[in-house]
């Protein structure tokens, strides 16, 4: 498949903004865009007629915008932190929710009249341009909470009236969970509810493995929420295979798919960026669980599940167990003895 070509035929499309209708993703640094551009490439190639844009900050580098521009038809960039922003005050009052604020800015892109928004850690594996023909809010059942939308892919109607009401309340009311997605729940009650297989948990398929094989097939659009993303994990080139620990094996077909991509069309564009290094691993918790992901394996005695209650009850052993420093270390031994 030849998606480069194809990509540079629609990015003059766009110049003519004769495409009203859009996919949507954010990128925030560069490992999100390395992401957004797999993304990009995997909706290209299961022939998507949809515009597709993305909305960046200035913490993404030129070299990178201009590969974006490449790929997608329209990158937007964003800074909440520009006094002449909607935004700008409303972060002032809630500093936490900068990257919130950015993803809210999808709202402004009034030159579309429908758009579907992704994270930028999802994958196409089939056609998913159907959603445009559903209403806003449209979206898909949160796993951990079913009565709430996951906010990884939703329909919305571009709207700087919406836009302003949404930054309104989150101003005001706040956000339940300190993100997009309590913001947009609260917004947006009366959600409609589309099929799972179009942000499909990845790792849900763990917790109900019977559901996976009935109708993991049906997938169309995976979804790699969580600490640990594609890009974490070690892909063996040769093999064209990831590897993945045990009882995480369901999750190889889409990870290797994710690297495929990222190998093939990504990463001779970036040949001095390590995708790796670019995203921040967030807490000591997630990192055990990349680790163990990766390796299959325990730190030490405690499992994952006491290393997590305790760390959820407020007794994280830092200086131990915890350490950043013991874990890095056991992931570059890891590393080591498994790479080459
Ligand atoms: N994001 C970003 N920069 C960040 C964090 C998040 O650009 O530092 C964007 C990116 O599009 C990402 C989305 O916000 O996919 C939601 O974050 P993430 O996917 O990490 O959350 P999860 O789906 O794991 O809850
Ligand atoms: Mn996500």
């Amino acid at each position: 498949m030849s998606l480069q070509g194809h990509s540079g035929q629609l990015s003059s499309l766009s110049v003519t903004g004769t495409m009203p209708e859009a996919y949507v993703t954010l990128a925030t640094n560069n490992g999100y865009a390395a992401g957004a551009l797999v993304l990009a490439h995997s909706l290209r190639s299961c022939g998507t007629s949809k515009d597709l844009c993305i909305i960046i900050t200035p913490a993404v580098s030129p070299d990178m915008k201009s590969l974006l521009e490449q790929v997608f038809n329209n990158v937007v960039t964003v800074d909440v932190l520009d006094s002449g922003d909607s935004a700008h005050l409303a972060l002032m009052k809630r500093p936490e929710l900068g990257v919130t604020f950015t993803k809210l800015h999808c709202w402004t892109l009034t030159q579309y009249t429908k758009c579907v928004f992704l994270d930028a850690d999802m994958l196409a594996v089939q056609n998913a341009d159907e959603l445009f023909s559903h209403p806003e809010l449209t979206a898909v059942c949160d796993i951990g909470w079913p009565d709430c939308f996951n906010s990884g892919m939703f329909v919305f109607i571009p709207s700087q009236d919406t836009y302003e009401k949404l930054i309104h309340m989150s101003e005001t009311t706040g956000s339940f969970d300190g993100g997009d997605q309590g913001i947009l729940n609260t917004f947006f009650p009366n959600w409609n509810r589309v099929s799972f297989i179009f942000n499909m948990v990845a790792s849900a398929t763990y917790t109900y493995l019977p559901a996976y094989k009935q109708f993991g097939g049906n997938a169309k659009l995976v979804h790699f929420l969580g600490a640990t993303k594609p890009w974490h994990y070690r892909y063996d080139s040769s093999s064209g295979t990831v590897q993945t620990g045990p009882g995480y094996q369901h999750l190889a077909p889409y990870l290797n798919s994710w690297w495929a991509i990222y190998t093939r069309l990504v990463k001779p564009n970036v040949p001095e960026m390590d995708v790796q290094k670019a995203v921040e691993v967030k807490t000591p918790v997630e990192t055990i669980q990349i680790a163990q992901q990766i390796s299959g394996m325990h730190i030490g005695a405690e499992s994952l599940q006491e290393g997590q209650a305790r760390w959820e009850r407020g007794e994280p052993d830092y200086l131990g167990r915890d350490s950043f420093a013991n874990i890095q270390a056991y992931i570059d031994t890891k590393i080591k003895s498994n790479g080459k």
